[in-house]
């Protein structure tokens, strides 16, 4: 097994919206004593730069360069992940319904895609790191050690949002977003949502937090 203090260790996390890929990933990164980047939060910045600057979601050019020029910062400040764009914190802004909205268009367009990858791998050369999206086993970082596919029904997952936003959106409304926003990651031409051939797919509708977790530990230890 390759330790934490690895610092080749690796572990990529992906699937679809809200399978508790950030509550596990963070966790397991919390219990292997390694950094943890959610880059949803990446794709969610740069659309909510865009929609601060009026940039349409289906300008491909000005997205991209959008995602080019920003400068998107990842900081923890009492256990809280924070991320600034431009030295501006932004957290609270990250999962606003307008960027749910039109998150997924924005990440379809490669340019946008091509600049977060890149950042990304930076991160993640600097040392051990669990890693979670939508194309890190597949793109980002196809040499993980550990590369995890974590899913579960769409109703499970809408249930789960919908328990989180306290009452705000009802669960017809969650599970249709969802299916939308997983709709248009599955279907773009760009690093489409699919687990990666050397993954180990996760269906976690029966499961709770602590046991996706020791099975992904578990997986780590084999490696
Ligand atoms: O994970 P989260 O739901 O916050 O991601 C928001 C959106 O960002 C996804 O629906 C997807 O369109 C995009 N995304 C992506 N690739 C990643 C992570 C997120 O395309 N690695």
């Amino acid at each position: 097994m390759k330790s934490e203090s690895d610092c080749t260790l690796t572990i990529a996390i992906d699937g679809p919206a809200a399978s508790g890929k950030s509550v596990v990933g963070r966790e397991v990164a919390r219990r292997l004593g390694i950094r943890f980047l959610d880059t949803g939060s990446m794709y969610r910045a740069i659309t909510w730069a865009a929609i601060q600057r009026g940039v349409n979601a289906n300008c491909a050019s000005k997205l991209s360069s959008l995602a080019c020029s920003s400068g998107i910062r990842l900081v923890t400040q009492s256990d809280e992940d924070r991320l600034l764009l431009d030295g501006t914190d932004i957290t609270d802004r990250l999962r606003l319904p307008e960027v749910d909205s039109i998150v997924s268009t924005v990440s379809a367009v490669s340019g946008v895609r091509r600049a977060l990858v890149a950042q990304q791998r930076v991160i993640a050369a600097d040392g051990p790191i669990v890693m979670c999206g939508r194309d890190i086993g597949t793109v980002v970082l196809p040499e993980a050690d550990a590369k995890v596919f974590l899913t579960a029904s769409a109703e499970v997952r809408a249930e789960r949002r919908a328990a989180e936003m306290q009452g705000r959106h009802n669960f017809g409304q969650v599970l249709d977003e969802l299916r939308r926003r997983d709709r248009v990651d599955s279907e773009r031409d760009d690093s489409p949502l699919s687990p990666a051939e050397d993954a180990t797919t996760i269906c976690s509708d029966d499961m709770t937090v602590e046991e996706v977790v020791l099975e992904i530990l578990s997986k780590v230890r084999q490696c």
